[in-house]
C-alpha cells in the first residue's frame, strides 16, 4: 500500500479523499490555489503544495505543476477526485511517465469512453443495450437528419464530446432540426474543441439510473448496486438515491450485469459508473460510462457499508477486489442533495459569498455531511459553487426521506445564496415522496416547487423583535450588576432599551415595533397588531411563545440584520432605527458606544430626568473623549456601565425611557 498520497483536487472530494487515506495510514498531500489557502482540505492534509492563482487553468488544470509537486513531496499516487483532471488521460500518462500511479483506470479506457459515440460503438459490440440512433463518423447534416427520421421525433442530438448537459439539444419536430443542429455543434465547438454530432430517441420519460462498477487488475469485477439520479435541473444531477426505486429485481441484476458487461470491455480497472436510461416499460440503455469516482458515491457506501475511496486506493495499489458479487449486500436506503450556493428562483444562477453563518445536522449513521467548507469560507467564483452534501440513511426510502427533510431544516447558512429551501420543497413533495420520478420532474412539478409560500410576516416580525429584546437583555445582564433593580420592576412599561421606536423591514416591508414589558413578559405591537410574548433565549435558538402559540427558531443576527430559521423557512428582516426628531442627527440618534473605550463618566445616573441634547456619559478612546447625549427627553433607567468599564464599539450604553407623552404617542403611531 502507499504511505503517501497527493490529492489533486479541492473541496469535499478532496476532504473525502484525505479522511480515508488517513484512516489506513496513508498520508496526504494537498495542492491548492491562492484562493484556496484557508480552505479545509490545506488543513486536513499533511503537506500542501501552492500551484498558482486562483483560475483552474493556473492552478488545478495545471498538469506539471502537480506532477513537480507529487515528486517533491515523495507521493507515489495521485488521486484526482472527479472533475478536474480525473478524466484526462494526458494527465494519467503524465504520471505514469514519471513512475507516479494514477488512481483511476488505465489510459485506454479513459480514451476509449472519453467519445460518446465510440463508447457507444464499444458497447454495441459487446452486446450492451444502446438507445437507438446514429453515432457514426461520418458527419454529414443530411445524412444524420435522416439517421434521426429512422429513429423518429423527438430525438436527441449530443455533443460526442460533451458533458455537464452542454452541447445537447431535443429536436421535436424534423422542421427544428437543421437550426438545432447547427447550435449543438457550435456549443461542441466552443466548449470541447469537438463539433462531431451523434443522434438518438430521446425518450420523453426516462429515468437515470446509473450502476457502481468496480474493477481489479486481476479481471474480476462487481457492481455495487444502483443509483437513480432522474431529478435533474438542466441535465444536471439535485438529488441521487440507492437503491433506484421500483426496478425489478431480474432488471435491477441484467443493468447490473451489463454494466460490469461494459467495463470488462474495455478492460476497466478501479471505481466507474455505467449510466443507463430506464424507461417506463423496464427497457434500459447505455447512456455513457464515467470513469472516475462520482459525486454521488455516498449513497452507495451507506446502503452497501464500504468505503469505495478505501476500495479505489486498494485497487490501484495491486490488490484484489474486496468482496466478491456474491458478498455485496444492500441494506436500506439512501439519499443524497446537493448544497449549492445558487439561486433557484433565477434559473439556478451559481451565487458567490461568504458563508457568515454555517451549522450542519448533527452526524450520526443515519446523517452524513461531506464538505470542503466551515464557517467564514468564501464561496468564490472560481470554482463550482457545491457547499456540501448531505447523504442520510435508513432501513426504508419513507424514513430515510424523513431524515432528510429534518437534517436540511438543521442545515442552515447565511451569507450566500444557496438552494436549501428549494431542496427541501422538493424532498417534502408528494411526488417525490411517491416516487413519481422521471427525468422531467423539476419542470413538471414547476409551480410547485418555485411557488413562495405565504408567510405571516407580523409573526415572524413579532420574534425578531422579541429576540432582539432577549438578546439586548442577555448582552446587558453580561455587563451590569445582577441585583440591579432593572428586572424587578412592575407595570407595563416601554421595554427601555427600545424606549426609540423602530421598525423592521422585510422583502419591500416596513414593521413599525413597539416593545413594552413587564417582568418577563412583552407586549409586541408590530404595526398595529399586538402579541402577548413570553421568550427564552438560549445561545442561537429562541423559544418564544406568541398569544399562546409556542416557537422554537433559530436565529442569527449580524449587525441589524436578523435571520429566523423556522422548520424550513428562512426569514430575513433589517432593523432600522428611525429618526426621532428632524433636528437629531449624528450622535444624538443613538445610545450606543460609538467606539471602543473606557467609561470615563457617568453624567446622568439611573433616575435623573433629562432634556434632549443634555450629556449622559462619555467615552474615551486613544485619548479622545466623546459625550454621549440624550435623543430626546427622559429618564435614565439604567446606566449598564461605571467609570473605568470596558465598551466595545455598537455596545448599549444605557436605557432611557421617553416621557409618558412620548410614549402614548409612539402607541397612538403604532395603532
Ligand atoms: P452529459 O455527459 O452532458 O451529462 P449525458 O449523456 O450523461 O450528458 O446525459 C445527461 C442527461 O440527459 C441524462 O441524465 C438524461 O437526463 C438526459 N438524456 C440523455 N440522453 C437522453 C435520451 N436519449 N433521452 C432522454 N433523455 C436523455
Amino acid at each position: 500500500m502507499f504511505t503517501k498520497i497527493l490529492i489533486a483536487n479541492r473541496g469535499e472530494i478532496a476532504c473525502r479523499i484525505i479522511q480515508t487515506a488517513h484512516q489506513m495510514g496513508i498520508k496526504c498531500v494537498a495542492v491548492y490555489s491562492e484562493a484556496d489557502r484557508n480552505a479545509r482540505h490545506v488543513a486536513l492534509a499533511d503537506e500542501a503544495i501552492l500551484l498558482g492563482p486562483a483560475p483552474s487553468r493556473e492552478s488545478y488544470l495545471r498538469i506539471d505543476k502537480i506532477i513537480e509537486a507529487a515528486l517533491l513531496t515523495g507521493a507515489q499516487a495521485v488521486h484526482p477526485g472527479y472533475g478536474f483532471l480525473s478524466e484526462n488521460a494526458e494527465f494519467a500518462k503524465a504520471l505514469g511517465d514519471n513512475g507516479l500511479v494514477f488512481i483511476g483506470p488505465p489510459i485506454g479506457a479513459i480514451e476509449a469512453m472519453g467519445s460518446k459515440s465510440a463508447a457507444k460503438t464499444i458497447m454495441e459490440a459487446a452486446q450492451v443495450p444502446l438507445v437507438p440512433g446514429y453515432h457514426g463518423e461520418n458527419q454529414d447534416r443530411a445524412l444524420i437528419k435522416t439517421e434521426a427520421e429512422r429513429c423518429g421525433y423527438p430525438v436527441l442530438l449530443k455533443a460526442v464530446a460533451g458533458g455537464g448537459g452542454k452541447g445537447m439539444r431535443v429536436v421535436w419536430k424534423e422542421s427544428e432540426f437543421d437550426e438545432a443542429f447547427d447550435a449543438a455543434k457550435r456549443e461542441g465547438e466552443s466548449s470541447f474543441n469537438n463539433g462531431d454530432m451523434l443522434v438518438e430517441k430521446y425518450l420523453t420519460k426516462p429515468r437515470h439510473v446509473e450502476i457502481q462498477v468496480f474493477c481489479d487488475r486481476y479481471g474480476s469485477g462487481v457492481y455495487l448496486g444502483d443509483r437513480d439520479c432522474s431529478v435533474q435541473r438542466r441535465h444536471q444531477k439535485v438529488i441521487e438515491e440507492a437503491p433506484a426505486p421500483n426496478i425489478p429485481v431480474a432488471i435491477r441484476q441484467a443493468m447490473g450485469e451489463a454494466a460490469v458487461q461494459a467495463a470488462q470491455a474495455i478492460e476497466y480497472v478501479g471505481a466507474g459508473t455505467v449510466e443507463f436510461l430506464y424507461d417506463e416499460d423496464g427497457s434500459f440503455y447505455f447512456m455513457e460510462m464515467n470513469t472516475r469516482l462520482q459525486v454521488e458515491h455516498p449513497v452507495t457506501e451507506l446502503i452497501t457499508r464500504q468505503d469505495l475511496v478505501e476500495w479505489q486506493l486498494r485497487v490501484a495499489a495491486g490488490q484484489k477486489l474486496p468482496l466478491a458479487q456474491a458478498d455485496v449486500s444492500l441494506r436500506g436506503h439512501s439519499l443524497e442533495v446537493r448544497i449549492y450556493a445558487e439561486d433557484p428562483d433565477a434559473d439556478f444562477m451559481p451565487a458567490t459569498g461568504r458563508l457568515d453563518y454555517l451549522r450542519t445536522p448533527v452526524e450520526s449513521r443515519f446523517v452524513r455531511v461531506d464538505t470542503g467548507v466551515i464557517e467564514g469560507d468564501q464561496i468564490s467564483h472560481f470554482y463550482d459553487p457545491m457547499i456540501a452534501k448531505l447523504i442520510v440513511w435508513d432501513e426504508d426510502r419513507d424514513l430515510a426521506l424523513r431524515r432528510m427533510q429534518q437534517a436540511l431544516e438543521d442545515y442552515r447558512i447565511c451569507g450566500v445564496k444557496t438552494n436549501l429551501g428549494f431542496l427541501a420543497k422538493l424532498a417534502g413533495s408528494e411526488s417525490f415522496k411517491a416516487f413519481d420520478v422521471d427525468t422531467g420532474f423539476i419542470e413538471r412539478h414547476h409551480d410547485q416547487l418555485f411557488n413562495k409560500t405565504e408567510i405571516d410576516q407580523t409573526r415572524y416580525i413579532a420574534l425578531s423583535a422579541c429576540y432582539l429584546t432577549l438578546a439586548r437583555k442577555a448582552q446587558s445582564a453580561n455587563l451590569q450588576d445582577p441585583s440591579s433593580p432593572f428586572n424587578r420592576l412592575n407595570s407595563w412599561r416601554l421595554n427601555s432599551n427600545y424606549a426609540h421606536p423602530y421598525a423592521l423591514t422585510h422583502a419591500d416591508n416596513t414593521h413599525r415595533v413597539t416593545v413594552m414589558e413587564s417582568d418577563n413578559d412583552y407586549l409586541i405591537n408590530v404595526g398595529g397588531v399586538e402579541f402577548q410574548v413570553k421568550g427564552e433565549l438560549n445561545q442561537d435558538r429562541l423559544n418564544a411563545t406568541l398569544n399562546g402559540h409556542q416557537f422554537s427558531v433559530a436565529v442569527f443576527q449580524q449587525g441589524d440584520s436578523i435571520t429566523l430559521f423556522h422548520d424550513s423557512l428562512q426569514f430575513e428582516c433589517q432593523r432600522y432605527v428611525e429618526v426621532h426628531d428632524a433636528s437629531d442627527s449624528g450622535q444624538l440618534g443613538s445610545l450606543k458606544a460609538p467606539m471602543t473605550g473606557t467609561v470615563v463618566a457617568i453624567l446622568k445616573p439611573a433616575g435623573s430626568q433629562v432634556e434632549a441634547g443634555e450629556g449622559l456619559i462619555v467615552i474615551e478612546a486613544m485619548k479622545m473623549e466623546q459625550t454621549i447625549r440624550a435623543p430626546f427627553a427622559g429618564t435614565v433607567s439604567e446606566q449598564f456601565f461605571k467609570p473605568g468599564d470596558q465598551v466595545s464599539d455598537g455596545a448599549e450604553l444605557l436605557a432611557l425611557e421617553p416621557l409618558v407623552e412620548e410614549a402614548k404617542s409612539v402607541a397612538q403611531e403604532a395603532e
